[in-house]
């Protein structure tokens, strides 16, 4: 039987690769009057699905697919007046429309291993080129996103299915950043 477990609509269907010369584009929020557009320049890297209840996804998905740009790539160039941070206490300041409330960046600005760069969805662009997901991060928290515990086999099945490893905090290289940085402030490892 076909695994008919749907994650979101941007992977559903099979993962589609990225362009390696892709120039960029412009995300466009959902508003059918003066939507917020934002430009990135170059392409995003780390892009993954997300499970965690944070993350913006569209209605109906049990993941968000979330990638980085370096934040000095990223500037909101129409309607950005509609913008509002929706927790200025979280490391990811994610900045919602707040007429159709997707999120549209989310710069990392305080002392962190990711400082310097924002979080974006590559799905709110027209442009066809985005690099791919390449994991799947925070799967066991979609649970708390109102997702039954039993069909997380079934979930984690379907992610290795579309070739991607579930993990359940982040990919290995971004856990490695994350205690590299921790390590260097706390003077185990020179900084
Ligand atoms: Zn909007
Ligand atoms: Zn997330």
């Amino acid at each position: 039987m076909p695994n008919t477990v749907l994650l979101h609509p941007a992977i559903d269907h099979g993962i589609k690769r990225g362009a390696a010369d892709f120039a960029g584009g412009t995300l466009v929020c959902h508003c059918i009057e003066d939507p917020v557009k934002v430009e990135i320049k170059g392409q995003v890297v780390h892009n993954h699905a997300c499970g965690c209840t944070k993350c913006w996804k569209p209605t109906g998905a049990i993941f968000s697919v979330v990638a980085v740009a370096p934040t000095s790539n990223v500037s909101v160039v129409a309607n950005g007046q509609k913008l509002a941070i929706v927790d200025p206490g979280a490391t990811i300041l994610r900045h919602a429309c707040t007429v159709c409330g997707v999120h549209m960046h989310g710069p990392v600005e305080k002392d962190h291993a990711f400082k310097g760069l924002t979080f974006v969805h590559t799905e709110l662009s027209r442009e066809e080129g985005w690099q791919e997901p390449q994991f799947a991060a925070f799967v066991s928290s979609v649970i708390e996103g109102g997702v039954h515990p039993d069909r997380m086999g079934s979930i984690r099945d379907r992610i290795r299915e579309l070739g991607l490893v579930p993990y359940d905090c982040l990919s290995p290289p971004l856990m490695d950043a994350l205690s590299t940085f921790a390590a260097k402030k706390s003077g185990v490892l020179p900084s």
